[in-house]
């Protein structure tokens, strides 16, 4: 499908895909400012990083995008990163892929106890009888959610 001047390839999708698309894009820009930030504070005397640098551009943008939302969420925006933490392993192909036991909501990456029993599993809860299974988004969704995101490992 051509697009036509003005259209782009959002002007289609529903609100779910669409907020799905912002998640991901969202994501990505936070893990670029992050490396940018590390990097240009080893390298910062290059002009790169200046004003009208490239890369000084690029943190500026990223800037525009992250802070207002910082801002106006305030403490919760650890919970919003603890969103994200989580949902990257779902938006990403190559992320590090989280784990569930559907009983308790405990969650872990890193290692892979899939189909091991929760009290077998990494860190596992005493007596939970939940078998462990790769995260899925309906365990993020609030409605849905085994357990609140905030404050969990
Ligand atoms: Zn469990």
């Amino acid at each position: 499908m051509k697009l036509k001047w003005g259209q782009t390839h959002w002007n289609n999708m529903n609100q779910k895909k669409l907020i799905r698309e912002a998640q991901k894009m969202y994501s990505a820009i936070i893990s670029m400012e992050s490396v940018l930030k590390m990097i240009g504070t080893t390298e910062g005397n290059n002009p790169f990083w200046g004003e009208s640098g490239s890369a000084g551009r690029a943190l500026n943008k990223s800037r525009q995008i992250i802070r207002p939302l910082e801002k106006k969420y305030g403490d919760d925006y650890q919970m919003y990163g603890n969103f994200y933490r989580y949902a990257n392993s779902l938006l990403f192909e190559g992320e590090e892929k989280w784990e569930i036991c559907p009983k308790c909501g405990k969650m872990i990456g890193s290692i892979s106890d899939i189909g091991k029993k929760c009290t077998e599993s990494f860190g596992g809860k005493k007596d939970c009888l939940g078998i462990m299974r790769e995260l899925k988004w309906k365990d993020l969704e609030p409605v849905n959610s085994i357990t609140p995101l905030k404050g969990k490992e």
